[in-house]
């Protein structure tokens, strides 16, 4: 006999979330996951398109913008992720409430 795997209960990105959201445990309901992959999609496109944009840019507000933009262009692709193959926890936290 099988172990029976508690899938709905835990992902292998549970730990990573429960790093980078500090905010705890966020109620799960159907209708975040579309959403967190839908705006982090647009928030990971947004954001490479304007480091795309600073990169040739000569202004020292240029390079604060970056230093700015590239973590998260860096953190968006991970909503992305989570949204395709994490838990509902972990989709209802790195969502948080609105
Ligand atoms: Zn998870």
């Amino acid at each position: 006999m099988k172990p029976f795997r508690l899938k709905s209960k835990s992902c292998p990105y549970c730990k990573l979330i429960n790093l980078v959201c500090f905010w705890g445990p966020r109620r799960s309901a159907p209708w975040k996951r579309p959403w967190l992959f839908a705006l982090s999609l647009a928030f990971t496109s947004l954001f490479w398109l304007l480091l795309w944009i600073l990169k040739d840019s000569v202004y020292p507000i240029s390079f604060a913008v970056e230093a700015v933009v590239l973590p998260l262009a860096l953190a968006a692709p991970l909503g992305i992720i989570v949204a395709l193959h994490g838990c509902r926890a972990c989709v209802a936290r790195l969502f948080g409430d609105l």
